[in-house]
């Protein structure tokens, strides 16, 4: 049987949220306490229920210890995101993941419980920047605070070389773990396979070293 999911709090990020989980085909029951919000999310999700999640009854009713996974997307309203979290615990909700406003909200998230504390408006600010600085980096992904991958688009410099040539782990200590067109993606990139301009290379790396390779691509 496949996941399913809540979503509680449809602003913009909890709705986003839901919606994509509904769009991948997983059950999704939305929670808000605004009727307004579930009027406006009714036709993307499986569920629209209006409820309090600060209250214990309500979740119950919900049978929210069902869920594989409950997504706490109250983001202004700290106050309501914690309590809303540590019922979803006692209630024993194995997964739960919750958005937070700033770090000691996060910090309070994980000591009371939460299994992923996430900060989209910050990643996506990083995001944008890492863009901005490189406009060749498409998209960047942390693992942790010294090794990323990135997604770069290879410049003409790099037009029919293969990876041998170019020589990258080598020389800049990074790994290609995918090289991506209009047409295919190459997951096991062979040394000798060749790279056209606007290729996208999958970069795996320390940060140092993908910078040093990023200047190069430039
Ligand atoms: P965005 O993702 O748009 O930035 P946000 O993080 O700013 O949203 P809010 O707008 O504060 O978050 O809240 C998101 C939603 O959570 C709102 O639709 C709000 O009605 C809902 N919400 C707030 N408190 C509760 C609660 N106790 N129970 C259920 N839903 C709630
Ligand atoms: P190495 O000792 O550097 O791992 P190798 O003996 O495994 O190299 P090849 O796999 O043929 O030899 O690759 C030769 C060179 O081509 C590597 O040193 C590296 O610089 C580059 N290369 C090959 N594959 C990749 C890749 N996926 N990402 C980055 N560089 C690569
Ligand atoms: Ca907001």
């Amino acid at each position: 049987m496949s996941k399913q999911f809540a979503v509680i709090g449809l602003g913009r990020f909890g709705s986003s949220v839901a919606k994509e989980l509904y769009d991948l085909h997983y059950e999704v029951m939305a929670i808000d306490i605004n009727e307004e919000r579930i009027q406006e999310n009714v036709n993307v999700v499986t569920h629209c229920v209006q409820a309090d999640s600060t209250d214990e009854t309500a979740l119950k009713a919900l049978g929210i210890r069902n869920f594989d996974v409950v997504v706490v997307a109250i983001g202004q309203n700290i106050q309501a995101s914690i309590l809303t979290t540590i019922l979803l615990k006692e209630l024993g909700v194995e997964t739960i993941v919750v958005k937070a406003q700033n770090q000691l909200h996060a910090k309070v998230l994980y000591k009371i419980g939460a299994s992923k504390v996430v900060f989209p408006e910050r990643d996506m600010g990083a995001r944008v920047a890492h863009n901005l600085v490189t406009p060749n980096i498409l998209d960047y992904i942390e693992l942790s605070d010294e090794y990323s991958i990135v997604e770069i688009i290879a410049s003409e410099k790099m037009n029919h070389k293969s990876l041998v040539e170019l020589n990258i782990r080598a020389r800049f200590g990074c790994n290609v773990m995918a090289i991506k067109n209009d047409h295919r993606i190459n997951v096991a990139p062979d040394a000798n396979d060749m790279i056209k301009t606007g290729d996208i290379l999958v970069v795996i790396g320390h940060n140092k070293d993908l910078r040093k390779f990023e200047d190069f691509v430039m």
